[in-house]
């Protein structure tokens, strides 16, 4: 079987999934428009890998083997070439990806399966811009890609059973669990993650409770292993914002309008963990929080 694959995007998502994919043996085009944005994925895999030998989960052998197998492009029509496989993780951005998308139906061949990781973007809308929407699905991993499990696998309106059939095999292959779903605004995980943190902004908001108090209660109580101001944080509150403005502009139903908090944050460039400010304060070099800011 042909094992190559390409990853559009080098960054947190993409640099996760080509490692899982070249670690379990797929020759993997790494695809980056940034020649910086790839040596810093890059790296960021050996130090993954790093973690994972220091661990004892794999050997020295795999950590060579998996480094050995991923190459990096910047040029889209190199890096397709012959693949059996794409997997988009480029900026969650509907023009970027429609281009992309043009991009990858012209140079890959028939038969390559065309996935997108997209957090919110409809499927529909993305296989919409090829020549093939049957083979063009949603492969929504998690984040950190290396360490979770589920991948949620969207069904376009086009998509085959043959592909999405593929496509939950190959997971499988990866050692992840896929689940199937259909294609609505923020899928299933999104649809149902991202009222609950709009909600602990609303309730931070209101003044029922300071950040750190919001967070221990569904940590305590619900047994959530992060509470949702810090996980908003890690995700990214530009990520999250733009999420609920797709269900919000999706269903036009008011639960999915975000807080003006979210919406004020964002505007003033405090999107979590990746600016060192957002609900919480983090140390530049651990990126571990530090103190809480004070809203109330
Ligand atoms: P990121 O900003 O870390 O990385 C995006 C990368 O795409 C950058 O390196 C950028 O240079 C590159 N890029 C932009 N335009 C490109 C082009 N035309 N060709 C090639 N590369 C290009 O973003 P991310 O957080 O890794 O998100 C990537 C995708 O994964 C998005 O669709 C996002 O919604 C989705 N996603 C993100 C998360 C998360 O927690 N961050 C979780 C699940 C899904």
């Amino acid at each position: 079987m042909n094992k190559k694959m390409a990853v559009i995007g080098a960054g947190t998502m993409g640099n996760g999934i080509a490692h899982v994919f070249a670690q379990k043996g797929y020759l993997v085009h790494l695809v980056d428009i940034s020649q910086d944005a790839l040596e810093t994925g890059i790296r960021t895999i050996e130090k993954n890998l790093d973690r994972m030998l220091k661990k004892g989960i794999i050997d020295q052998e795999a950590v060579t083997g998996t480094l050995e197998r991923i190459s990096r492009h910047t040029q889209i029509e190199d890096g397709v070439r012959d693949c059996m496989l794409v997997v988009e993780a480029a900026t969650e951005n509907p023009e970027i990806k429609a281009r992309l998308f043009r991009d990858m139906d012209r140079y890959t061949n028939p038969d390559t399966i065309l996935a997108t990781n997209t957090s919110s973007i409809s499927i529909t809308r993305i296989a919409s811009e090829t020549r093939k929407p049957d083979k063009v699905i949603g492969m929504h991993f998690m984040n950190p890609v290396p360490v979770m499990k589920l991948v949620e696998v969207i069904r376009g309106y086009a998509t085959s059973d043959e592909t999405c059939d593929h496509i939950m095999a190959i997971s499988r292959a990866l050692d992840k669990q896929p689940v199937e779903v259909n294609d609505y605004p923020g899928f299933v995980a999104n649809r149902i993650l991202m009222p609950m943190i709009n909600e602990a902004v609303e309730t931070l908001h209101e003044g029922v409770a300071g950040v750190e108090e919001i967070d221990q209660v569904m940590k305590l109580g619900m047994a959530h292993p992060m509470g949702p101001l810090h996980l908003a944080d890690f995700i990214g509150l530009d990520v999250c914002l733009a999420i609920l403005r797709v269900m919000y502009e999706g269903f036009g139903r008011s639960k999915y309008a975000p807080n003006p908090l979210l919406v004020n944050m964002v505007t003033a460039g405090k999107l979590g963990v990746k600016t060192g400010e957002g609900f919480y304060v983090y140390d530049p070099v651990t990126r571990d929080k530090t103190v809480s800011r004070h809203f109330l």
